[in-house]
């Protein structure tokens, strides 16, 4: 059972992550996904990208001492509860969130940090360089409680091919843990499986969490509401299992709801 805040103190949730104008994915994702679930949401931007809800036609890196001006002037006044990072973009920016977050650790007690490795879109196009992935696995995931890869990015972070079942997905869940996450979530929404199942791999060993699968087309942002899902809430909570597990049915309901969604494909084309 999920505890309770008293009046005028929300949990306060930051995400460090990316724009998506067509308000599906990216920080646009997160901010209705902490109001959702009852949270005051904060955002520091990243970087901007053109999308639509077919697919992304540029990425603008933020410069990196912006990102750092941003974090540092906010964590200055807010006390923040949960931070989310989604798309770091470049790896000046990857650089520049895992130095803020250092500090803010040496400090005094931190907030909880979920790491959703953004790497490339359901469309295919880039949405972190690929000399950033180094930095994202070396310098980011130390400092991430809970890192959430669907198959594609858990291998790659772990330099191996893509798990193809539940046992590899588990394995590679491990292994995340031996590259300094406290945590490790593989989503298996990539498999072809009844069931989506997700293997949560923690201290005490892997879980595997499983829920239906929906059919629905409207599945562009799942990783970055899931991901800000388990930051709002974990403060509600004892533990990041019940945390996952709040989060997991949070985004099913989202998932059944998103069906009856008509958003996109009815659009104007401007210019020539
Ligand atoms: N755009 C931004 C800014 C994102 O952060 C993400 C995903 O994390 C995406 C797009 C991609 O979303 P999807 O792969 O669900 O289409």
């Amino acid at each position: 059972v999920a505890r309770t805040r008293p009046p005028g103190h929300p949990v306060v949730a930051l995400t460090i992550a990316g724009s998506d104008p067509s308000g599906g994915a990216g920080i646009q994702a997160d901010l209705k996904t902490f109001a959702a679930l009852g949270g005051y949401g904060c955002a520091v931007l990243t970087g901007l990208t053109a999308q639509s809800t077919t697919g992304v036609t540029r990425v603008l890196p933020v410069p990196g001492d912006v990102v750092t001006a941003q974090l540092e002037t906010l964590f200055a006044d807010v006390a923040v509860d949960a931070v989310k990072i989604g798309m770091t973009t470049d790896a000046v920016v990857a650089r520049a969130i895992a130095a803020v977050l250092r500090d803010l650790r040496s400090a005094g007690p931190a907030p909880y940090v979920v790491l959703d490795p953004v790497m490339v879109s359901t469309s295919g196009h880039r949405l972190l360089e690929a000399d950033a992935e180094a930095v994202l696995r070396d310098e980011l995931l130390p400092l991430a409680d809970l890192v959430t890869p669907n198959l594609p990015e858990a291998a790659v972070l772990l330099g191996v091919e893509p798990a193809r079942d539940a046992t590899e997905a588990a394995d590679q869940a491990r292994a995340l843990l031996k590259l300094g996450a406290r945590l490790a979530l593989v989503k298996g929404g990539h498999l072809d499986s009844a069931e989506s199942v997700d293997h949560l791999a923690g201290p005490d060993g892997v879980v595997a969490l499983a829920a239906p699968r929906i059919a629905t087309r409207n599945t562009h942002g799942t990783g970055c509401t899931l991901s800000s899902a388990c930051a709002v809430v974990r403060p509600l909570h004892d533990g990041w299992e019940p945390a996952v597990r709040a989060a997991k049915d949070y985004l099913t309901e989202t998932l059944r709801a998103a069906d009856d969604l008509v958003i996109g494909g009815t659009g104007t084309a401007l210019g020539p």
